[in-house]
């Protein structure tokens, strides 16, 4: 004799149900079901939540999108300018913020490295004249969070490709990236990077 069980309703044997308190294992051992996708989930997450890590992940990415408005799912759907100068002012308001904690110390040298593609990432480094190194990317999340919008953007995108159009996604790149992101640098070489710089600073845009 089976019955269904009373949280998630699948079938199972009325002993079982009986031992449980009209549940079946899994629910009886705290499980539950994912609010994005549906499937078991055998574990609530911090917050009491039923939630794959996967899901969660797509489901902050879609709010990401919303949010910031930036939705590009295709690559001919990429607003270059719009990367370009969301890049350009996230640097710059990270360049800001050393500056602000590091007043009165001059740099010897400026790194500005980036990859674009599997996401967004771009990491202002500088070496200060007392030889200390800093890359602001690790300082706090705020580089992180003002570029998230362009990161999810760049790997929902990436998600959607089959293996002949990521080829062809990696050649686009590849085409349209040095070029924006130079522009990136001279913009932010016209306002000396927001710093202090030293006679002769070395200023460095790289790919890594
Ligand atoms: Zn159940
Ligand atoms: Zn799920």
């Amino acid at each position: 004799m089976r019955v269904p069980c009373t949280k998630c309703g699948t079938e199972i044997l009325e002993a079982t149900a009986k031992a449980n308190g009209g549940f079946c294992g899994p629910c009886a051992r705290g499980g539950g079901f994912c609010v994005v996708c549906g499937k078991r989930v055998w574990e609530a997450n911090k917050v009491g939540e039923y939630i794959h890590m996967n899901c969660a992940m797509k489901r902050r990415d879609e709010e990401v999108a919303t949010t910031s408005g930036i939705s590009w799912s295709r690559p001919n759907e990429i607003d270059w300018d719009a990367l370009c100068d969301g890049i350009l002012a996230a640097t710059l308001r990270c360049f800001a913020r050393v500056a602000e904690a590091n007043e009165g110390r001059a740099i010897k040298d400026v790194v500005v490295a980036y990859r674009i593609g599997e996401g967004v990432r771009v990491e202002p480094c500088m070496t200060f004249f007392d030889g200390a190194y800093l890359n602001a990317s690790l300082d706090d999340d705020s580089l992180f969070d003002d570029l998230e919008p362009f990161d999810s953007a760049i790997t929902r995108i990436e998600e959607n490709l089959d293996d002949d159009q990521s080829e062809e996604f990696i050649e686009l790149l590849e085409s349209r990236v040095p070029k924006m992101m130079e522009q990136v640098f001279s913009g932010l070489e016209r306002s000396s990077f927001g710093l202090d710089l030293a006679e002769g600073c070395a200023k460095t845009l790289k790919e890594f």
